[in-house]
């Protein structure tokens, strides 16, 4: 059953013609890339998918119900995750206060249970809950904004460009864990078609705003 589709979809900023008609599905479950260069179009694919810019034309669906009739405050409740590139972790708090932000900022009940299956899917962050986050390298701190992230993701985590500057052995912890995400569509960006077959061999190919190639 396909989580995730969009259909031509168009998106202009600032008048400027940015997206052209993407079209892409990503199945229950399922893991699929979005690649391009920097400048295609892949942060604005996913921005447009949350909500944060307004959609020309188009349409997009979670599950069969159409996003755009939601406003971006009440699309996490469908179970939407969104890890942006500049994925930041509060330093002052510690790892565990930063996991839990996202279940405060909704209200919601289960972060504790939710908390324990993400020390489950990640042993590593158990002994780093305590720690302040800014005492983290850059790789721990990917991979704990990465399992914040998923907090609200029931259905859909969409992740932009995580394997980034990570090291190899970081990138390929960080691709296991999103493929054992139980259940969940991701939608992931990378500029590297190389890298981007460590997480899923399904990739779509976007150049200048256009889906080029579907693999
Ligand atoms: P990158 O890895 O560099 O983020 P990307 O594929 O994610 O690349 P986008 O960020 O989606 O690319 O940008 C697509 C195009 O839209 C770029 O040419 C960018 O300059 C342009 N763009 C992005 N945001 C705006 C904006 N607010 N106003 C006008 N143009 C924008």
């Amino acid at each position: 059953m396909t989580a995730l589709e969009v259909r031509d979809l168009h998106v202009r900023l600032a008048g400027i013609v940015i997206l052209r008609g993407v079209s892409l599905d990503v199945p229950e479950g399922g893991v699929v890339g979005l690649v391009g260069r920097n400048g295609a179009g892949k942060t604005t694919t996913l921005k447009a998918i949350v909500g944060l810019i307004p959609v020309a034309s188009g349409a997009i669906r979670l599950d069969g119900r159409d996003l755009g009739r939601l406003a971006p405050h009440e699309r996490p409740a469908l179970g939407l995750g969104y890890l942006p590139e500049d994925r930041r972790l509060i330093g002052s708090l510690t790892v565990e206060e930063n996991l839990l932000l996202p279940a405060w900022a909704t209200r919601r009940r289960e972060s504790g249970e939710h908390l324990a299956f993400l020390y489950g899917l990640m042993p590593e962050l158990t002994a780093l809950g305590g720690r302040r986050a800014a005492s983290l390298s850059g790789g721990q701190q990917k991979l704990v904004a990465l399992a914040r992230a998923t907090m609200n993701s029931r259905r859909l985590l969409l992740l932009d460009e995580p394997l980034e500057g990570l090291s190899p052995a970081l990138a390929r912890r960080l691709a296991e864990v999103v493929r054992g995400l139980p259940g969940v569509a991701v939608l992931v960006t990378e500029s590297d078609a190389n890298r981007m077959r460590m997480l899923t061999d399904r990739i779509y190919t976007i150049e200048r705003g256009e889906i080029v190639r579907d693999a």
